[in-house]
């Protein structure tokens, strides 16, 4: 049989492209390499309010919701950010997955688990699994087959500009639930978190692009050491410079989707799956795959999370150039109540540049620029 659409992964992205593809009326394939949606969990889990809101999906896979965060500098100085109520929720990946692709399959999605994508021939999809070797003829393909992207390989596509490698452990530990905690001089290229998740739990993590078990080792200490679940994963940052091919688009992960400034890919990765099938539907209504049509499709993304991710690749290049001290003097800078009173209205997980140029205005952060010209931060802005 040939379909509509495959969707290569099983992933938030996936689910969500085979759910918006199946409600519109397409025949849709999901397929996933591994025997059980969700796993390995590669994520950890904590997620604003806009991006739950955008999986769909009930709160049964809510572990924890948390109201703000502390920010702890190596050098001793911290700031606590608590807008004193629910600013984001921290989920179990696994459950969330698979109730997201439960919704799919009850629009109408056709899954196929425990098969994996190998080779493109044409509009044929060559995979292996279960039911041995099988060839899937397709109209449109939606490649989200995460970081280490087959189909973007496989169609000679220019990935991400950067890849983080992220380690992470749940363990137990006596924390306040209400509070995420951030260790930016944990990863000096990225951060360390402490994300309470419920029952006593925590995950204590951190991405980065070196040294990244030697670093982690040496911030687990501060935690204990008996680890219950070992999460190691990878992080595309700065998406491939196109994100669809012949007959193919690209989402989440696949395309480097995630935000460079927290590392977060649920909610970019389902809006450009979002666009992905919108797209699809009218490729496949108007029997049009040509350039023009899938171009669209980037077109969609650019006006909606384009910007955001834009600029959220200048603060990331930005942090490189943030040493410790540096860090330090920030973090004692933002210890302010004004400044805090502002990031409780405006911070938000999936937009953060409206809070950093609210920020720049500060007599208090530019009190300390010299840090901020230091990195570059301050051209940013006219
Ligand atoms: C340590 C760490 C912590 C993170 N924490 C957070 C967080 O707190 N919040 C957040 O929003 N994001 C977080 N992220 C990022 C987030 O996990 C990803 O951005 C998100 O999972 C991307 O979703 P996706 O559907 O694009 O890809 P994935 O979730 O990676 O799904 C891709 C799917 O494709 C399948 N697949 C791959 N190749 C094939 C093939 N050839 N054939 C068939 N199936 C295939 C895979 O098995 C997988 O199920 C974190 C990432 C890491 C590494």
């Amino acid at each position: 049989m040939s379909y509509d659409v495959v969707v290569i992964g099983a992933g938030p992205a996936g689910s969500a492209a085979a759910y918006e593809c199946a409600r519109q009326g397409l025949s849709t394939l999901c397929i996933e390499e591994h025997g059980t949606i969700g796993y390995p969990v590669q994520c950890a889990g904590l997620l604003s309010n806009t991006a739950f809101a955008e999986c769909r999906v009930s709160e049964r896979s809510v572990l924890n919701k948390v109201s703000g965060a502390r920010v702890i500098s190596g050098m001793g100085s911290e700031i606590l950010i608590d807008a004193k109520t629910t600013k984001a929720v921290v989920v179990d990946r696994g459950a969330l997955d698979r109730e997201m692709a439960e919704s799919a399959a009850n629009a109408g999605a056709e899954f196929r688990l425990r098969t994996a994508a190998y080779d493109l021939l044409g509009t044929t999809l060559m995979t292996r699994g279960t039911n041995g070797r099988e060839k899937i003829p397709f109209r449109l393909l939606i490649a989200a087959d995460g970081p280490r992207s087959t189909i973007a390989r496989l169609c000679k596509m220019p990935r991400a500009k950067t890849y983080l490698a992220g380690i992470q452990v749940d363990l137990l530990h006596e924390c306040d639930p209400r509070f995420v905690e951030i260790y930016p001089d944990a990863s000096p290229d990225f951060f360390g978190w402490m994300i309470p998740a419920g029952d006593g739990r925590v995950r204590i993590g951190l991405c980065g692009q070196y040294q990244v078990p030697e670093r982690f080792a040496a911030f687990q200490k501060k935690f204990g050491t008996n680890a219950t679940h070992l999460v190691t994963g990878t992080l595309p940052l700065g998406l491939m410079p196109k994100t669809y091919g012949p007959r193919t688009l690209f989402v989440g992960d696949a395309a480097g989707f995630a935000k460079p400034t927290s590392g977060g890919g649920v909610y970019t990765g389902i809006r450009s799956a979002r666009h992905a099938a919108a797209v699809a539907a009218s490729c496949c209504e108007t029997d049009t795959f040509t350039e023009a049509a899938l171009g669209k499709y980037e077109q969609r993304w650019q006006a909606d999370i384009g910007r955001e991710l834009d600029f959220g690749f200048r603060i990331f290049q930005m942090r490189q150039k943030i040493s410790a001290p540096d860090m330090d003097v920030l973090i004692r800078a933002l210890n302010d109540p004004d400044i805090i009173r502002t990031i409780v209205e405006y911070g938000d997980m999936d937009h953060p540049g409206v809070l950093i140029k609210k920020l720049l205005c500060k007599p208090a952060i530019l009190r300390c620029a010299a840090p901020l010209l230091r990195s570059g931060l301050l051209s940013l802005f006219p």
